[in-house]
């Protein structure tokens, strides 16, 4: 793979930070670039380095080069980061988040194979993704000779942080010809932290609604049953952190599990795009790994950066690849490798 900061550029070209992260990061990027290459995405490439890979050859998870990279490029590809777990340095990615203040996480779910638990998914979920429990306001307090004897920690919600949140969900709608949005919460018992943003999120809903987005609720609980019940009748949902991260994976989980999610980290001036599985240490360096995640990741960033067209083609080839051709790879049940996959994405491409 080459790694060094690709030099052809035109005035079109849009500089995008590459971090191939740890594990299979290295060769699911290898296969990404390679069908971003096919659809002709106009990227420019800086690579750095971020994760066990950053410790290793810059001494530091998150080394300044790679910080100063995406203040430059406002734009990142990142492939998984291994954070050891427990002990040890803060994860890399929770950091990435809030450096560059990348409030929304956006996670859609969508069925790529027929033949699962359901057909036809199509949702999306918007995590808010800097606030909430995951702040780490935590401790522990001692009783005796129980150093963790009681564990604590406290949650913050703001209502500029849920209005912004909530905004780009009800944006997001309108873009893409979505008709409605749920907000998810626990107001009945975090009356203050979720009754916060369930009321900033009904403010919100109110300014959209002469633009044809409808707007609803659910405590968390019962949304996590519907969601399995009859998943069709949502469209975009909306929530807190702890909330978003639980239901982001439950959705993956709807259309085949994590292997398939793409994600996108959102803010006003940046945005990360990255697969949502981590380094599968169990499977580095075999070739085997399933590149779609990444490649769906991509076609994020293309939309992102108004190449719809290109997004567009590059799904369709991935779904041409995976129904019609049915080349998949082993976790999928199919029998191709890495490049094997990545070449029948190319071909249908050409
Ligand atoms: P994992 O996602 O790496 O692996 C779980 C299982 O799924 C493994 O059996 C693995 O082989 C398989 N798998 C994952 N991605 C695959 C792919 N693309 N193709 C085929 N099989 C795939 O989860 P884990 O084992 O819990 O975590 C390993 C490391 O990754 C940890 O250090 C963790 O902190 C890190 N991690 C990073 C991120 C991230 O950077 N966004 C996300 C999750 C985990």
């Amino acid at each position: 793979m080459a790694k060094k900061t690709t030099t052809k550029s035109s005035a079109k070209s849009i500089p995008v930070t590459l971090i191939p992260g740890d594990g299979i990061g290295p060769e699911v990027f290898d296969a990404t670039l390679t069908v971003l290459e096919a659809v002709g995405a106009p990227f420019t490439y800086d690579w750095q380095k971020a994760g066990m890979a950053g410790l290793k050859e810059a001494g530091d998870p998150l080394p300044k080069a790679t910080l100063d990279s995406i203040r430059k490029t406002r734009l990142a590809l990142k492939g998984p980061l291994a954070t050891p777990v427990g002990g040890g340095f803060r994860s890399s990615n929770v950091r990435l988040r809030e450096e560059f203040h990348l409030y929304a996480n956006l996670r859609p779910a969508r069925t790529l194979i027929p033949g699962g638990r359901y057909e036809n998914i199509d949702l999306v979920l918007v995590r808010e993704n800097l606030e909430g429990l995951y702040v780490g306001f935590e401790h522990f307090i001692p009783i005796g000779d129980d150093a963790h004897a009681v564990a604590i920690a406290s949650g913050v919600n703001t209502r500029a942080g849920g209005r912004r949140v909530c905004e780009f969900a009800f944006d997001y709608a309108v873009a893409n010809g979505r008709k409605k949005v749920t907000l998810v919460h626990k107001a009945n018992v975090l009356k203050a932290l979720t009754g916060l943003f369930l009321e900033t999120g009904r403010e919100v809903a109110k300014e959209y609604a002469s633009r044809g987005i409808t707007c609803d609720d659910r405590i968390v609980d019962a949304c996590c049953m519907q969601l399995v019940m009859n998943p069709y009748q949502f469209d975009v949902i909306v929530t807190t952190n702890l909330f978003g991260d639980i239901l982001s994976d439950l959705n993956a989980g709807l259309v085949g599990g994590l292997g398939m999610a793409p994600a996108g980290n959102i803010g006003k001036d940046a945005a990360i795009f990255e697969a949502v599985h981590g380094s599968a240490p169990d499977i580095a360096g075999k070739g085997i790994a399933n590149p779609l995640a990444l490649m769906l990741s991509a076609a994020m960033m293309l939309d992102h950066t108004n190449q719809q067209d290109k997004a567009k083609r590059l799904r369709d080839a991935i779904d041409g690849v995976l129904l019609k051709d049915k080349v998949r790879t082993g976790d999928l049940g199919g029998k191709a490798n890495t490049k094997q996959f990545t070449q029948a994405i190319v071909a249908r491409l050409k």
